[in-house]
């Protein structure tokens, strides 16, 4: 599963994504500015097609979801709150020697990618690197390609330290041997120039702004990194609004900012992108057991394909799971293309009980398009204590399942619970507060949230209908058709229209009105310039997955052709049946 294309195909990618319209660099004109990028006409209607299939299948297919549009800057308290203020940071570091910034996680990924780290492989040579190539290399190609290696600066004092060591070692100890004086100090190098790096210190990625007028430290906002903690923030109003009641969720599309310290491959790693997120409200496992008596779980091998009452946390975390990848392949990206990493125990957030990436094999490597995580009560508890706003819920058959229970009953139940929350590192105290708040109905509720971004999608979905193959014309001539085999119902234009001929008034007039019909379904393209072939191409490339073409027959009997992007078929149909055939593979 999960096999990335090849590297090359990014780069042919984001040529065709400037020449098509697709993408462009932000502010181009001004040299453009990293990590920030603008979506043009194909682009632009490709991620309105991802947001609203998103809010489709999330929200509007739903009746357990609602939605909600909140102000990217939030109070600053908010970001406290979250723990975003004190520890959204990666770490960095800074290359003594060429002065460059970049995340200290992420040094030997960035050397794979380049010249620097190329040329160090070939001389690696598997492991039996040649002596004198390496020091050919220190001499010659090294002083270009990193002047700050100290094999480089220094190779007569470098490489007699380190002797025979070079040889039978692993490509990054070969490297960290080449970045030192210290051949005991394995080292690793600036991806940049081979120079000494700084150590790592956390660097927050909020982007930060004034609110107002006054340059005052008071007055320091920040650019929302997520856009989840506005959900939780409105959990109140839209519970007291809404009429839903636990489980159900809250869901929002919306810019999210990061002032990623190496912002990479594409748009893959932005500042400024765009999140779809979910906030899935369900109740503790403790007020299921309470209600319906035993909490389900997955060891039960439940049915996902509709909520139960008696799910617990980790039946509603698979379902989540299972529903996205659903979403995926519905809008075309392959099971083979996709891959779910669960992320091991001690990889998880000290809240976090469960995370699941969901990461597709991109050119670059296997990374993540989507988090899917079971975040406990974190969320609203922290919002509790630091607004003093309850975040309890008041659940009516929670109240009349605990009136049932006698005193004994009671004792046992918060003696049980007192014990697995023990057995979890957490107060026997709190235990029991929680569990007479359960007796009275009330609870903060837990959350799982499935959180995706749209940008990383519109790259996933361009990496997987990107397709070059021949084709020959009816002359026996053979080229290269550049497809996007986007699924139709997330193309960015639906049908292409073309007029036969422009210089005939009367079939003109006709193609203008099928189109005009057609236009007010589904986002239409008006071609009338060039061959036909050359205009089937042209679609072709911007991954028009259908182009409908008016000619003589049509003021005849009223037929077009339909041509069929992926087979290249044609047929003859009326207009009638061509909307009722656009109807079946576009909604
Ligand atoms: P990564 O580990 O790749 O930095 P993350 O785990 O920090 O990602 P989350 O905080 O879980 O990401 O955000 C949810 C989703 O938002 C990600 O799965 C991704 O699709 C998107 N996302 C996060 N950061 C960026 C970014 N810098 N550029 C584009 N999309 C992003």
């Amino acid at each position: 599963m999960g096999t990335p294309a090849p590297v090359g195909k990014l780069d042919t990618l984001v040529s065709l994504c400037k020449r098509r319209g697709f993408i462009f660099q932000s502010s181009e004109i001004y040299g453009g500015i990293n990590g920030f990028w603008d979506y043009g006409p194909l682009g632009c209607e490709l991620k309105s097609n991802i947001r609203q299939s998103w809010w489709q299948s999330m929200v509007r297919l739903r009746e357990d979801v609602v939605g909600l549009d909140a102000t990217i800057i939030m109070h600053p308290a908010a970001w406290k709150a979250s723990g975003h203020l004190d520890t959204f940071s990666d770490p960095m570091c800074t290359c003594k020697s060429c002065k460059k910034l970049m995340r200290a996680d992420q040094t030997w990924e960035m050397l794979a990618d380049n010249e620097l780290g190329a040329s160090l492989t070939e001389l690696h040579a598997n492991g039996q690197p040649d002596s004198g190539r390496v020091e050919g290399w220190c001499n010659g190609r090294g002083k270009g390609l990193a002047p700050g290696l100290a094999a480089v600066r220094n190779p007569d004092a470098v490489l007699a330290a380190v002797g025979t060591r070079l040889a039978g070692t692993a490509f990054r100890n070969f490297v960290s041997l080449l970045a030192s004086e210290n051949p005991a100090a394995l080292v690793q190098p600036c991806p940049h120039c081979g120079g000494e790096l700084t150590e790592p210190r956390p660097f927050n990625l909020m982007f930060k702004t004034i609110v107002g007028p006054v340059e005052d430290p008071a007055n320091v906002a920040y650019l929302r990194p997520e856009t989840a903690q506005s959900i939780f923030a409105q959990f109140l109003n839209v519970i007291t609004t809404s009429r839903q009641s636990v489980p159900f969720g809250i869901a929002q599309v919306g810019k999210s900012f990061r002032n990623e310290v190496t912002p990479r491959n594409f748009t893959f790693r932005s500042r400024e992108f765009e999140q779809m997120e979910l906030e899935f409200f369900i109740r503790p496992d403790e007020a299921i057991e309470l209600i319906c008596g035993r909490v389900a779980t997955l060891a039960d091998n439940p049915d996902l394909s509709a909520p139960q009452e008696n799910w617990g946390w980790q039946v509603w975390h698979k379902y989540w799971v299972e529903q996205r990848l659903a979403w995926y392949r519905r809008i075309g990206l392959p099971d083979a293309s996709l891959v779910q990493y669960w992320q091991e125990p001690k990889e998880l957030a000290h809240y976090a009980r469960a995370c699941v990436d969901i990461q597709y094999a991109f050119p670059f490597g296997v990374q993540e398009l989507e988090g899917i995580a079971a975040r406990s009560d974190f969320d609203l508890t922290q919002h509790q204590k630091h607004s003093g706003k309850t975040m309890e819920v008041f659940d009516e058959p929670l109240k009349l399942a605990a009136a049932k229970l006698d005193e004994a009953a009671r004792a046992a139940f918060a003696d049980k619970v007192a014990a697995e929350w023990a057995g979890r590192g957490k107060s026997a105290d709190d235990a029991r507060a929680f569990v007479a708040k359960l007796f009275e109905g009330r609870y903060i509720p837990h959350v799982i949230e499935p959180s995706a971004g749209v940008d990383r999608l519109a790259l996933a979905l361009l990496c997987n209908a990107y397709a070059e193959e021949p084709v020959t014309d009816d002359k026996g001539k053979t080229e290269t058709r550049v497809v996007l085999r986007f699924s139709p119902r997330i193309a960015p234009v639906k049908v292409a229209v073309f007029p036969l001929m422009k210089n005939k008034p009367e079939l003109y007039a006709k193609a203008r009105e099928i189109f005009g019909q057609l236009q007010r379904r589904w986002n239409c393209f008006w071609d009338e310039s060039g061959a036909i072939g050359r205009r089937y191409r042209r679609m072709d490339e911007a991954g028009t997955p259908f182009c409908v073409t008016i000619d003589f027959q049509t003021l005849e009997d009223g037929t077009v052709t339909l041509r069929d992007r992926d087979t290249m078929k044609q047929e003859r149909l009326s207009v009638a049946a061509l909307k009722e055939k656009l109807d079946d593979s576009l909604i």
